[in-house]
């Protein structure tokens, strides 16, 4: 009866065992471009003589400039199908090109291609096959076309069913022994495995699953000489507590990119990774708090203490005694196995490779710096005029469209306000940031590396070093925590200013016990009152308007936010509610600590300029934070104030001339470290004029203007942002503000919004006809002011568009 209830047992298990391959057959989308451990290549090029001479080692398939005939020769290391797909779309080779493909010295493709038609090549590829592809230009072209190469190594292959196989076999031994459930268990512990695998990197192989599969191997052998041993000296407890720490240990990676996926129903990508490691733990913390879904969490908790309490109550489950030696014997060769496989786990590698990285560029960034510092390195900057006083501040998660001094329908900055009748405070509305979080929006905004110029921040000139090069005294004020010169890149740059004032090293996750960002006046006011003919540059970093929204402010004084939010004036924003409030507060107080340090400066009297910045902004209205992973245009959506004392624009008249006539234009924030050295007026070769808000050669094209560090151009379709006010502008410059009616204008919100923007008339109810955020709504409008239907445009105000 036993031995059959086992049986039945061990079926199931075969069963699950099936299936479960199967679903990951299903979900295998594993092809992907040829990556260079797959292949070696070799390029070779026909001599004068005829003969075929190596050309170079390079496994880049595509187009190079070489002369009329070359041949690649590539070594597979892996067997797989390969799809390769040859064209060129080089409008001026009139002239084909002729391809042949050899496969282990023997013909098996012959075509000749022309522009802008494709060609396809499948083919089966076993390890160590050889592949030769031969390129013959006619003419006088030295261009040989484009070779993608998509490659899917087979899934269902006498691997996989020796993988399978090898579980059985496993499997049954511990059925065997009377330790089915650990068979299920470590199962179960594969099986999220590599779910977690495909939903990550959304391909598999066999190689990751032998690799896994060896890994578990050792693990549950090594539970079961747990057992073996503890049982002799009757530490039951003991032995569990080992079993279950490894456990958690082991899921541990598995388990918090799952959390990330669900939470964010995006894998957790090489950017996500960075933003991570580059923000300061305490940072990672609030991000935590307020991004992370607590019932994921608890989730995971929950399934943790069932399978500790599983193993817990099979404990003392009557099993077979098993060799000792024998035990040893399979964790040894079942962990050399798997470690011998280690570069096919993947999300380990992937975090262990990407921090590896980060700290090279890291280490790069500071070692230029040095060398530069030591003269190994030499650049120029010089500063004729002296007396100079500038100051930057940098704020934090700031979203213009929740400053009053912005339009927003509260009053969240009354001193700003206030000051913007003195006709010098400036408001620039086309200002959005290049990235969504901090060190990689202030990697290029205090470099000279931009999202244009294709240089790498980590080994650029930093605004800091041009400044010391030019003698003007540098001052970095910051209310962020900095523990250390090697937090990260902005860390390394504060340093590398003349003065550090760091109000920050709290290594605690208790954020009531910071200061506030007022805190930062006080050395500010010292730094102004001291008396000096020397320039000087004020960097402050403010904590802003970063989560956790509730610790930025002084509750007492500026909880001035705090009833529920109306639905007939938030709208959907309503639901929030209390969240939205605390950041509206941030602004409050923002606006304070903004207005204050402007104040200070305006007290000066001499030559000075005052910037204020947002690094990016949160999209607070749908509460998503500024997580790149749920981008939004919204979270480009930063301030831009600045303003000029009367000594300054007297001195540099043409410099603010030309600073009014390009402050609406499109500009990220990416291109502040040549608009800074222009408006210092620093004497340079390291700038670039084109990239400087205050040179009358600024300019930049909407169409070229790019995003989240160049993977986007910032007047793409889905920006309804950028297309609703390009849309408004014409409206206004063809007099149809009149005929164009905004419907479904039903919150007080989004009618403040609309009489902002111009219109004189809208309607709560009615059926739009266009969308204003639509990026082809001119030509949509001409087509209706034609037809006859022309006196009913409605339109929606706010696009629909959902992230
Ligand atoms: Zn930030």
């Amino acid at each position: 009866m036993l031995k059959f209830k086992l049986m039945i047992k061990a079926l199931f298990f075969i069963f699950l065992l099936f299936l479960s391959f199967y679903i990951f057959h299903n979900h295998n989308k594993n092809f992907h471009t040829l990556k260079k451990s797959e292949f070696d290549v070799q390029i070779y090029k026909l001599s004068a003589k005829n003969r075929w001479i190596e050309y170079k080692k390079d496994s880049n398939l595509s187009s190079k400039r070489v002369n009329k005939q070359i041949k690649s020769v590539l070594r597979f290391k892996k067997s797989a199908k390969l799809y390769l797909n040859f064209s060129f779309i080089k409008k001026d080779i009139n002239s084909s090109i002729e391809y042949i493909l050899l496969k282990n010295n023997r013909q098996i493709d012959k075509f000749s291609l022309r522009a802008n038609i494709k060609h396809q090549t499948q083919l089966s590829i076993n390890r160590d096959d050889i592949l030769e592809i031969g390129v013959t230009i006619n003419k006088n072209s030295s261009y040989w076309g484009t070779l993608n190469s998509s490659f899917n190594p087979y899934f269902f292959n006498l691997h996989t069913i020796l993988i399978i196989g090898l579980w059985i076999i496993f499997s049954l031994f511990l059925f065997y022994t009377n330790y089915g459930y650990l068979a299920f268990l470590s199962y179960a512990i594969f099986y999220m495995m590599i779910y977690v695998e495909i939903l990550n990197f959304k391909s598999l192989n066999v190689e990751i699953l032998l690799a896994y599969s060896f890994l578990l191997f050792a693990w549950t052998s090594f539970v079961l000489w747990i057992y073996q041993v503890f049982r002799k000296l009757k530490r039951f407890k003991i032995s569990f507590f080992i079993v279950f720490s490894l456990l958690v240990l082991l899921t541990l990676v598995p388990i918090l990119f799952m959390i990330y996926n669900f939470n964010f129903e995006h894998s957790l990508s090489k950017e996500a990774l960075y933003a991570i490691f580059q923000s300061n733990s305490n940072e990672a913390f609030e991000y935590i708090e307020k991004f992370i879904n607590w019932v994921y969490l608890l989730l995971f908790v929950g399934i943790y203490l069932l399978i500790g309490v599983i193993i817990y109550k099979h404990e003392n489950v009557k099993s077979a005694k098993i060799n000792s030696f024998f035990l040893c014997f399979l964790i040894l060769t079942f962990s050399t196995l798997s470690y011998k496989n280690y570069q096919n786990f993947r999300l380990v590698n992937f975090i262990v490779d990407e921090f590896e990285n980060y700290t090279k560029e890291l280490e790069l960034f500071y070692e230029t710096q040095s060398k530069r510092k030591i003269g190994a390195l030499k650049f120029k900057a010089t500063k004729t005029s002296i007396g100079e006083t500038y100051i930057v501040v940098i704020g934090e998660s700031l979203n213009k469209n929740h400053m009053g001094i912005y339009g927003y329908l509260r009053d969240t900055t009354p001193y700003l306000s206030k000051m913007k009748k003195d006709k010098n405070l400036i408001l620039s509305h086309n200002i959005y940031s290049n990235h969504t979080h901090t060190v990689p929006v202030l990697s290029l905004t205090l470099t000279q590396a931009n999202q244009y110029n294709h240089k790498n921040y980590f080994d650029s000139l930093s605004i800091i070093e041009i400044l010391n090069k030019a003698h003007i005294a540098t001052y970095w004020l910051t209310n962020q925590n900095i523990y250390g010169e090697w937090d990260n890149m902005i860390s390394v740059l504060a340093t590398s200013a003349k003065k550090l004032i760091a109000l920050n090293h709290t290594i605690s996750c208790n954020v009531s016990t910071q200061q506030y960002d007022e805190a930062l006046l006080k050395p500010l006011k010292e730094i102004l009152s001291q008396k000096t003919s020397k320039n000087r540059v004020i960097f402050i970093h403010l904590m802003g308007s970063h989560s956790v929204y509730g610790s930025r402010y002084p509750k007492d004084k500026f909880s001035i936010f705090t009833q529920d939010l109306n639905p007939n004036v938030f709208g959907k924003s309503a639901s929030i509610n209390q969240e939205l409030n605390r950041y509206d507060n941030t602004i409050v107080y923002n606006d304070y600590v903004v207005s204050s340090i402007l104040k200070e400066l305006q007290a000066l009297k001499g030559v000075s300029t005052f910037l204020y910045l947002s690094d990016h902004a949160d999209d607070i209205d749908r509460d998503l934070g500024h997580s790149k992973d749920r981008f939004t245009y919204e979270m480009t959506e930063i301030p831009f104030i600045s303003w000029f004392s009367k000594a300054y624009i007297k001195k540099y008249p043409q410099k603010y001339h030309n600073f009014l006539n390009n402050k609406d234009k499109l500009f990220s924030n990416d291109m502040l470290y040549d608009t800074l050295i222009g408006l210092f007026n620093i004497e340079t070769k390291e700038y670039n004029a084109k990239y400087d808000l205050s040179s009358k050669a600024y300019n930049l094209n909407p169409k070229d203007a790019l995003v989240m560090h160049g993977k986007r151009h910032y007047t793409e379709g889905r920006n309804y942002i950028y297309w609703q006010k390009e849309n408004i502008k014409y409206l206004k410059e063809h007099n149809l503000m009149d005929t164009v009616i905004p419907c479904n204008i039903s919150t007080l919100g989004t009618i403040h919004q609309v009489v902002e923007s111009g219109f004189t008339h809208y309607i709560n109810k009615g059926k739009a006809t266009l969308s204003l955020g639509d990026m082809a709504f001119k030509e949509k409008l001409s087509k209706h002011l034609k037809s006859e239907e022309k006196d009913k445009i409605l339109l929606y105000y706010k696009s629909d568009f959902n992230p």
